[in-house]
């Protein structure tokens, strides 16, 4: 690739903060909050016009559809963006789980809210380029706008972008998968015009089950899960590929839908699965944006054709960009394996619980038995850097820790866990490597996280 050399110049700061969090998906807005009400200045800042990340911008609306009975979960602001998100009216219960999806648009609300009544301030529209660094501590960041190329400083900066992106550009170590092994990319999409009913019973005439998965996912399950509901569509994609809808060399269609209003909208179908994009690579994002749109029209005549119920059913809208599940992530003072996860790891350094909900990597486990791991500090704090920290998906861990940790809520649990360190350093004048753990679970279990 050609290069050129940018010339320095002088921007304006447009503001100072104590603890910055850039993105705002599950782990950013968890971290956020979570400073806020530990009493530090907070800023938040997400390149989007809504904060929620892939909830509200991919349209994802099953935060917590691995629990069942016998589940242990986490406890704190995760478990909290459901609840307010059902007090809203915001939510239905959810197809295969005991828990509730939340509806995508819906949650831009409740993320307003959060933010506002935790004192956050909130910057959208921002798009942070580049760390601001004074050695081997970051200060801040540049970030840009409508508005212009401004610094945004702060004394702790929190990287929720989901890519590391941040962490990388101030030099923390990073991994990145390997784009043949990287998890799938998915453009979804929604439709109108759906005979809830009509599908409903077709649906439980078949009576799907994660063993399906096996077959047209190629993912083991651990053996428990086979018998067990679940919302995952395969026929109709199978006749339309005989019928010759859809082509032979288009194997990437195929997956779950998620809520069916009374007035016939089918808000949230997962069913384009596209291998083989870099998600980390602009040319690759903008091919699976457009792949995403074809594959998900054929999957739209597939559905109409062959799903009973979806005769009528039109395109109503796509995500609002391309769905991303794996990409970067830190090196951190630990890194979490898959056999952490399925050991039910414990920690002395530990900032939460997840259950044991593998799901992606060729694997999917179901937390039906109670078990769970302890999530370390470790791997929230980046080799390399001072005053920094990572939340949400890419923490460190290794790729079956990471089908674990990018849950929507254990993105939560991490997202809580750096806010109110972030904020617990601050006052005790320490960096964030060197944050006092006992004061940092005393300040946790006070924010209702659960530790043990
Ligand atoms: C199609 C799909 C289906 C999924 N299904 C489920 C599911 O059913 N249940 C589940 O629990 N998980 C699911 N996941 C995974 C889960 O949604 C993600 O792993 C999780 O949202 C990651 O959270 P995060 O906070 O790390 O990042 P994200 O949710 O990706 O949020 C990152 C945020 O950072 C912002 N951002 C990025 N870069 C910048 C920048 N430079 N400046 C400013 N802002 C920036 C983005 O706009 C975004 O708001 C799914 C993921 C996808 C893509």
């Amino acid at each position: 690739m050609n290069h050129i050399s940018e010339a320095a110049r002088t921007i304006p700061v447009l503001l100072e903060t104590e603890v910055l969090v850039v993105g705002s998906g599950p782990g950013g807005l968890a971290a956020a909050v979570g400073a806020a009400r530990e009493g530090a200045r907070t800023t938040l800042v997400d390149r989007y016009g809504c904060f929620g990340g892939v909830i509200t911008q991919v349209g994802v609306e099953s935060i917590a559809w691995y629990r069942h009975e016998g589940t242990v979960d986490s406890e704190g602001i995760g478990i909290e963006f459901e609840q307010r998100a059902t007090a809203l009216g915001g939510t239905e219960p959810e197809s295969q789980s005991l828990s509730e999806a939340l509806d995508p648009e819906l949650f831009k609300c409740v993320a307003d809210e959060l933010v506002r009544e935790a004192g956050v301030e909130p910057l959208l529209h921002c798009l942070a380029v580049e760390p601001i660094m004074d050695g081997g501590t970051i200060k801040g960041v540049v970030a840009e706008s409508k508005s212009g190329r401004q610094a945004l400083l702060a004394a702790r900066v929190i990287d929720a972008t989901g890519d590391a992106d941040l962490a990388y550009r101030a030099g923390v170590p990073c991994r990145t998968t390997p784009v043949g092994e990287m998890m799938g990319v998915t453009v979804t999409f929604s439709c109108a015009g759906v005979d809830k009913q009509r599908f409903l019973d077709y649906v439980k005439a078949q009576a799907p089950t994660y063993k399906d998965w096996s077959t047209g996912w190629r993912i083991e399950t651990s053996g428990k899960e086979d018998h067990l509901f679940s919302p995952y569509l395969q026929e109709p994609f199978e006749l339309a590929r005989q019928a010759g809808i859809i082509p032979e060399d288009v194997t990437s269609i195929g997956g779950t839908w998620g809520r069916i209003s009374g007035s016939g909208e089918a808000t949230y179908l997962n069913m384009v699965y596209l291998r083989g994009y870099d998600c980390t690579d602009v040319r690759d994002l903008t091919r699976a944006e457009i792949e995403g749109r074809r594959q998900a029209r054929l999957a739209i005549e597939a559905l109409r054709r062959f799903a009973p119920g979806f005769e009528h059913a039109r395109l109503r809208a796509f995500g609002m960009t391309l769905g991303t599940r794996d990409s970067r992530k830190i090196f951190g003072r630990c890194d979490l394996t898959g056999d952490d996860v399925r050991s039910e790891a414990r920690y002395e350094d530990a900032i939460g619980i997840f259950p044991e909900f593998i799901d992606g990597h060729g694997l999917l486990v179901l937390p039906t038995t109670g078990r769970y791991f302890q999530v370390p500090y470790g791997i929230l704090v980046p080799q390399k850097v001072d005053n920094l920290l990572v939340a949400g998906r890419c923490v460190a861990g290794d790729k079956l820790s990471h089908a674990a940790i990018r849950s929507q809520m254990c993105c939560a649990v991490t997202g809580q866990a750096a806010g109110v360190a972030a904020a617990v350093s601050l006052r005790s004048g320490a960096t964030t490597a060197e944050v006092d753990v006992t004061r940092l679970q005393t300040a946790l279990r006070r924010q209702g996280v659960r530790l043990f």
